[in-house]
Parts: structure tokens; C-alpha cells; sequence
């Protein structure tokens, strides 16, 4: 990505954190604390594969441990190098700081390309390089806790949660070492979908302003709003699927690693998640068209374009041509520093990283505390509330019956009043809150400070604050 002389992602992220703070009155110290990563660690390691030895490159990196234990993702990808994983924790900072999970920043990366190894073969990779971090406290329930991240999902932290608990037999909170695991491994309801649904709602509250939607030249609501996706991977797909299914949005852009599909009339994303499962790419999909240059479609007209694979995708080279008024950034990092100043400087509003994908912390978040607390969110109060509701509704039926033909009960409310809300409910209601509260954290700065201009530094503005209180606490 680095092509026309652009900065490293890691620098791209100081750029625009040097941006925020220039607006702001902090002690040149505590600047240079917040914005440098604290440590990184590389690995390397030999895994006996296919009768011999194959070595491993991988990372961990914590940018700031103002809170503990830090959190991130662990990437499996071939570009994982020391630079972006140096980013990718920074962004983690802000992020945990902008959603308001007690955590400090960092992430992990393994320079592998999954695909071309078998699941047995990738789980004794994977559990190797979790001994290799464990053993350093790298992955520590208290001290360090990674998630899934691109190449990586529950079966990955199935396998680390177990390698974790393998060296630590009597760490009653062994599951809390990582996030993002399956139901049944101490996983939560709603994690795998949570970056996604962070991506709708953010756009949802984005929309309940019209006064941001007017700035980026759009109007009204989701509804028929025409959507371009990149990266149909956890987060794009679970993105993507809500956005048509429950808003009205009409995807009518979808870029994967061989080619877009385009159809202004809308495609049909489980379908085309299907046909990428069973074909490896999008390539040969019917009811689309098909270009093979999948990084142009980004270019192409709609109202809203949502990056949600990889880092530095508009850039210097494309920048000027993108369409789209409106970006969420879904993925880590999708814009460049120079792409983000051309792209400002043009009115296009950007929801920034930062926030717009940070429903996977928040959900696991929700799971660290629910492995810590050691019950099910909801296990001790949904019979009671539903008890509780019986008393309304009984007294509404007695009511009911004396009216006669006055009045009535809508059809429906009977049962959705009694129905207490379950572990998804209540995640949903977690998350849904949590990216409400921090849209309007950034909104509030946006709009009452005149040297504000884009919701990308008023989010920079709140997060730095916020962990500038931090280590100011603790006497720094
Ligand atoms: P994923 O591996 O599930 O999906 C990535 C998708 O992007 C895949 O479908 C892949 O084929 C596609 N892709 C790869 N290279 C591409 C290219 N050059 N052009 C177009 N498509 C390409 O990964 P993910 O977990 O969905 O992560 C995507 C982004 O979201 C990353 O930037 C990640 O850091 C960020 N993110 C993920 C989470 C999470 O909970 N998984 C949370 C926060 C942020």
C-alpha cells in the first residue's frame, strides 16, 4: 500500500492522533506516553509439519497499559508485520477508550496464510504460538487478553483458551484469557455478529442525526440507501446481511480478493456468502456483475461504502476518484493519512475506525465479565421479570373482560411483553447502547468546537482525554 509515498500504517495513525492533540492541552510528555507503543514482542517458532520443520513469525504488542489487562485482536495474515501490529494496537487504545471498556491497547499477529493449511495443521501452529505468548503472560486473563481479528474466529480462540488452560490448571478464570471464543467453549451470544451489528447501529445513530447526515449531503433514513461492501469476512458480511435485512439498505457493491460484484438493483449477501464459502471467491456468481478488478468498484457511485477487509485501501492513488459521501470505516486502518485530508477536504464524511468497528471490544468485554462472573448474563433475573410482567398482563385481561368490546389488547403485546430478555437480548442492548454513547461523545465535540471539523479527530479528541485522565490518576 505504501505506493506515492505514504506514510506506514502505524505512522498513518500517528499523523492523525498528532492532528487531534495539536487542538489539544497536554504536557508534551504525557503526549509522547499516549502516543508510543509501550512493547512489542516477536516470536519465531518451528511447528513439524509435513515431515519437517516449518518457522513461524509472530506478535504481540502492547501500546499502553494505562488500564489492564490490554486487549486486541490476533491476526492470521501474510502481510502481519511489526509496524502494523504496532498500529493496530494504538488503534485498540483509543478505541477501549472512545467505547469506555476498561482496557489498555495491543494486538497480535501471525505471519501465516491459513488457507493453505489444514485445520489440524493450523491448530498446532496456533496452539504453539499461544504457548509461546502465554508463557509471557502475553495472554493472561489479568494482564493480556486477545480476540479473533482477520484469518482467526472462535475455533482459534477455542484452541488458545485451552492451550491457556492446559498451562494453567488451578487459574479458576482460565477462560477469561480470551474473547471471541464459541458458546461452548465460554463464549458469548452475539460475539461472532457483534463487529457487524457495532457497523449497523453506529450507522443507525449516525442517521438519527439529520444534521450529520445533512453534512454528508445525503438525507432521510437507511431505507434504499445504496451500499458498497469490501470484504464479505466476519465483519462485512454479518455488516452488509443487517443492513439489507432489517434497514432497507440495498447492497449493490461487493469486492473480495478475486473481483467485485455490482448489481444496482441489490444483491442477495447470504447468497453470495454462500457461493463464496462453497467457491473459494466471488467469481462466477449469477445475477451480478462481474469485474476483476475489484478495488475499482470502491470508486463506484453509492451513498455509503463500507471498507471492512484490510488496511490502506484508499489511498493516495484513488482517493480523489471515490464516490461515496459517506464511509464507515469497518476495517482497521481502510483509509491513509493523505487519502483521509483529501477525502475531508471534499466533505466526505468518514465514521472512523475507531469506533465504527468497535462492537467486537465491546461484546467481548461482555464475555470477559461474563467468564469472570462465571454465569450466563440474565440466568438470575429473566424468570423474575417475566413473573413480573404476568401481573400486568393479568390485570390488562381483567380490564379486558370488563370493557368488553371498548377496548383490547394489541395482538402481539402479550407476547413480547412477557418474554424477558435472554443473553443476545441483552448483549444487543449492551452493544446498542455502548455505540449510542459514543457517537454522541463524538457528535457533542464535532459540533461545539469550531477547530473540529470531522468525526474522525472529535473521536481522537475524546479517547486521548480519556486516557490522559487515566494516567494523570494514577500520578504520571
Ligand atoms: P475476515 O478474515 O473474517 O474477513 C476479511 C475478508 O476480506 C475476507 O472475506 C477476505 O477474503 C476479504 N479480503 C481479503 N483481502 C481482500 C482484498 N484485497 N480485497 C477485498 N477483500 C479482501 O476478517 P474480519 O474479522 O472480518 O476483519 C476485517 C477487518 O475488520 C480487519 O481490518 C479487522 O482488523 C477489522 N476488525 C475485525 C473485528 C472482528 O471482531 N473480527 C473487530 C474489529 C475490527
Amino acid at each position: 500500500m505504501n505506493q506515492r509515498n505514504e506514510p506506514t500504517f502505524r505512522e498513518s495513525v500517528d499523523l492523525m492522533f498528532n492532528r487531534a492533540v495539536a487542538l489539544m492541552d497536554l504536557p508534551p510528555g504525557l503526549e509522547e506516553k499516549i502516543r508510543v507503543c509501550n512493547a512489542t514482542y516477536t516470536v519465531r517458532f518451528g511447528v513439524r509439519l509435513r515431515g519437517q520443520i516449518q518457522t513461524f513469525t509472530g506478535y504481540r504488542s502492547v501500546h499502553s497499559e494505562h488500564m489492564e489487562p490490554v486487549k486486541g485482536g490476533i491476526r492470521f495474515a501474510m502481510g502481519v508485520n511489526q509496524d502494523e501490529v504496532e498500529a493496530l494496537a494504538a488503534l485498540m487504545t483509543y478505541k477501549c477508550a472512545l467505547v469506555e471498556t476498561p482496557f489498555g491497547g495491543s494486538k497480535g499477529g501471525l505471519r501465516i496464510d491459513p488457507r493453505q493449511y489444514d485445520e489440524h495443521e493450523l491448530e498446532q501452529i496456533t496452539r504453539r504460538f499461544a504457548y509461546e505468548l502465554a508463557k509471557r503472560d502475553l495472554i493472561n486473563p489479568s494482564q493480556n487478553v486477545p480476540a479473533p481479528d482477520m484469518g482467526t474466529g472462535e475455533r482459534e480462540m477455542a484452541w488458545i483458551a485451552d492451550q491457556y488452560a492446559r498451562m494453567n490448571t488451578t487459574d479458576i478464570n482460565a477462560r477469561a484469557c480470551v474473547t471471541g471464543k464459541p458458546l461452548n467453549a465460554g463464549g458469548i451470544a452475539g460475539r461472532v455478529e457483534a463487529t457487524g451489528r457495532g457497523v449497523q447501529y453506529a450507522l443507525r445513530e449516525f442517521f438519527r442525526h439529520p444534521e450529520d447526515v445533512a453534512r454528508s449531503g445525503l438525507s432521510g433514513s437507511l431505507d434504499g440507501k445504496r451500499v458498497i461492501v469490501q470484504g464479505l469476512g466476519n465483519v462485512g458480511y454479518h455488516a452488509a446481511k443487517f443492513l439489507a435485512e432489517e434497514d432497507g439498505a440495498i447492497i449493490t457493491g461487493i469486492i473480495e480478493r478475486d473481483g467485485a460484484l455490482f448489481n444496482p438493483n441489490g444483491l442477495d449477501v447470504e447468497a453470495v456468502f454462500n457461493w463464496i464459502r462453497g467457491r473459494g471467491g466471488v467469481t462466477g456468481f449469477p445475477d451480478a456483475a462481474h469485474t476483476a478488478e475489484g478495488a475499482a468498484v470502491l470508486e463506484e457511485e453509492c451513498d455509503i461504502l463500507i471498507p471492512a477487509a484490510l488496511e490502506g485501501v484508499i489511498n493516495l492513488n484513488n482517493a480523489e476518484r471515490i464516490k461515496a459521501p459517506l464511509i464507515i470505516e469497518a476495517a482497521n486502518g481502510p483509509i491513509t493519512a493523505g487519502a483521509d485530508d483529501i477525502l475531508r477536504a471534499r466533505g466526505t464524511v468518514i465514521i472512523p475506525d475507531m469506533y465504527a468497528n468497535a462492537g467486537g471490544v465491546t461484546v467481548s468485554y461482555f464475555e470477559w465479565v461474563k467468564n469472570l462472573s462465571h454465569i450466563r448474563f440474565g440466568r438470575m433475573q429473566r424468570r423474575q421479570e417475566e413473573a413480573r410482567h404476568q401481573l400486568v398482563v393479568d390485570e390488562l385481561e381483567r380490564l379486558d373482560r370488563y370493557l368488553g368490546d371498548a377496548w383490547s389488547m394489541s395482538p402481539d403485546f402479550k407476547k413480547k411483553y412477557l418474554r424477558g430478555a435472554g443473553e443476545l437480548e441483552l448483549v444487543r442492548s449492551g452493544l446498542d447502547d455502548t455505540m449510542r454513547t459514543a457517537y454522541q461523545s463524538m457528535h457533542e465535540v464535532w459540533h461545539e468546537r469550531d477547530d473540529v471539523d470531522d468525526l474522525r479527530t472529535a473521536a481522537y479528541l475524546v479517547s486521548i482525554n480519556k486516557v490522559a485522565a487515566s494516567y494523570r490518576a494514577k500520578g504520571l
